[in-house]
């Protein structure tokens, strides 16, 4: 009596609203709470109107379609406000056709992410721990595989080994290359300045040696031509200059009284009676042998001596020459005589 006290006690209105929440599929008890009233009153409301203890026909489809588009039964249940165990029971069969392979797809990959993150984690400790001047990408699966690290410096991602990198002390492949590229850059930009300035310093040598050339040039004092050669223009005019010279110089000697052109071999023969003032001894016209045409004298064929030679400045004149010995002339040669 009491029950049916209470249900006598709620309006058409709520009853109303019990069915309408009841057909979206809450349970008796989450309709108590939403409209504060007994849980007797629901339950009777429900089965008097055909929303007992199961749920609609409708709801259902809902329920097993949603199931069925690979929620899983937890989302599911959570969707349609029911507990576990009711989605599960509307969902028979469902679930083993298509959330059973979801599942293991969802678990496989669940787990595979959690040991890709835990390997993360290490990697980036070991990296940290191994070589701090490497950022950890990604690929670490053991102390003894690779992994991809990113360097510091440089930012470039490489492939190292972790049996090096736990050994040695790895330094950046990519940094080294760029700092021997710079070097290489600079020792190349210092070769070239260099070779600039070595042909600059060629460049301006060849101007002063053509300067100092086009400074020599002169006028040949024999033929008048012009030369940058150092006085004469060729050897034969040097060679003619040289005669010339030398012809002046016999003119001036023979002007200044210093030859004699009288002195002959004979007339000085004559002169001092055929002895040689040397050694005292006489001279021999006839020492001489004729070989192959040629007059060749002997060591006591006479000669003209000059007292004082003529290359000391001694004068080829009658006062300077005396009758001596081919040989003892030879043998006094250039010497003053032994006075
Ligand atoms: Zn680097
Ligand atoms: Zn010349
Ligand atoms: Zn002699």
């Amino acid at each position: 009596m009491k029950q049916h006290y209470k249900y006598e006690r709620y309006d058409a209105d709520t009853k109303k609203k019990v069915l309408d929440l009841r057909s979206q599929g809450l349970k008796y008890k989450e309709i108590c709470t939403a409209l504060l009233v007994g849980d007797d009153f629901v339950q009777r409301t429900c089965q008097d109107n055909g929303l007992g203890g199961t749920l609609a026909q409708a709801v259902q489809d809902q329920i097993r379609s949603y199931k069925a588009q690979g929620h899983t039964m937890a989302e599911t249940a959570e969707h349609f406000g029911i507990s576990r165990p009711t989605a599960q029971k509307y969902c028979k069969g469902i679930a083993s056709q298509c959330h059973t392979e979801k599942w293991r797809v969802t678990v496989a990959e669940k787990t595979r992410q959690h040991f890709a993150e835990s390997r993360d984690e290490r990697g980036i400790a070991f990296v940290e721990k191994y070589a701090p001047n490497f950022e950890y990408v990604s690929g670490y699966t053991g102390k003894d595989a690779t992994l991809t690290v990113k360097c510091r410096t440089c930012g470039v991602d490489q492939l190292l080994s972790c049996n090096v990198l736990r050994h040695c002390k790895v330094s950046c492949k990519v940094c080294k290359q760029i700092e021997r590229d710079r070097l290489n850059a600079e020792r190349e930009a210092d070769r070239k300045r260099k070779n600039e300035e070595a042909h600059m310093k060629r460049i301006e040598r060849e101007a002063e040696r053509e300067r100092k050339a086009a400074e020599r040039w002169h006028e040949c004092p024999v033929c008048g031509e012009r030369t940058n050669r150092k006085k004469y223009c060729s050897d034969k005019c040097a060679t003619q200059a040289a005669n010339a010279n030398h012809e002046a110089a016999r003119r001036l000697k023979i002007e200044q009284n210093l030859i004699d052109k009288n002195i002959t071999l004979s007339s000085l023969y004559k002169k001092d009676g055929g002895v040689c003032y040397i050694c005292g001894g006489k001279c021999r016209y006839d020492d001489y042998i004729i070989r192959d045409g040629l007059k060749i004298t002997g060591d006591w064929y006479p000669s003209i001596d000059h007292v004082v030679p003529l290359s000391k400045g001694g004068a080829h004149a009658w006062t300077n020459v005396r009758l001596a010995h081919r040989r003892c002339n030879y043998l006094k040669s250039d010497n003053a005589p032994l006075s």
